[in-house]
């Protein structure tokens, strides 16, 4: 678990499985639009064949307090709460 000042919250129902926040943690962490080496899996409900994105990584760092990931999201599907007081992302 990292404590660093904020939160980040999933919200499955809203991920459409384009990967763009893979591809952004990816870049951030290593300069390369690489989604396995992101910090985050996409796991498929083989029922619904939806998807939901899952933070992977003890090496989180919430991107410092500016979560690539979330920015990413274009629905929302990852926020990102920078005044939550004892964030963490596990
Ligand atoms: S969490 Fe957002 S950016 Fe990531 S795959 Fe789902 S919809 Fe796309
Ligand atoms: S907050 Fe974590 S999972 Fe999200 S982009 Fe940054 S390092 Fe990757």
């Amino acid at each position: 678990m990292i404590s660093i000042g904020g939160r980040l919250t999933i919200w499955p129902d809203r991920c459409r499985g384009c990967r763009s926040c893979q591809m952004a943690c990816s870049f951030t962490k290593t300069l390369e639009y690489n989604p396995s080496a992101s910090y985050i899996i996409l796991e498929r409900d083989l029922e619904t064949e939806k998807t939901a994105p899952m933070i992977k990584s003890l090496r989180c760092d919430l991107c410092g307090g500016n979560p690539a990931c979330a920015a990413a999201c274009s629905y929302k599907a990852i926020t990102f709460e920078p005044n939550w007081e004892s964030g963490s992302c596990e």
